[in-house]
C-alpha cells in the first residue's frame, strides 16, 4: 500500500474529508458511493461498483427495478 503523506482528523461524527486531489485522481464525485473494506488494522475505501446479480461482473451493467444486471446476462435472458 502506498502512503499519500496526507493526515486528516476524524470529526465528532466520525467523518473525514477526502482530499480533492485524491477525489480527482480516483474519479470520485459528490454523492458517489464508497465501499469500506477492512484489512487487518487498515481501512480501505473503494469506489462502489454494483455487480450483476447473476454473474458478479461489474462492467457494463444497468439497473433494472433496483437490481443490477450486465448486458451479457440481459442478452441471455432475451431482453436485448
Ligand atoms: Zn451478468
Amino acid at each position: 500500500m502506498k502512503s499519500t503523506g496526507i493526515v486528516r482528523k476524524v470529526d465528532e461524527l466520525g467523518r473525514i474529508v477526502l482530499p480533492i486531489e485524491l477525489r480527482r485522481t480516483l474519479d470520485i464525485e459528490e454523492k458517489d458511493s464508497l465501499e469500506i473494506y477492512v484489512d487487518g488494522s487498515s481501512i480501505v475505501l473503494r469506489k462502489y461498483q454494483p455487480a450483476c446479480v447473476f454473474c458478479d461482473d461489474a462492467s457494463d451493467v444497468i439497473n433494472y427495478k433496483g437490481k443490477t444486471i450486465c448486458r451479457n446476462c440481459l442478452r441471455e435472458l432475451g431482453a436485448l
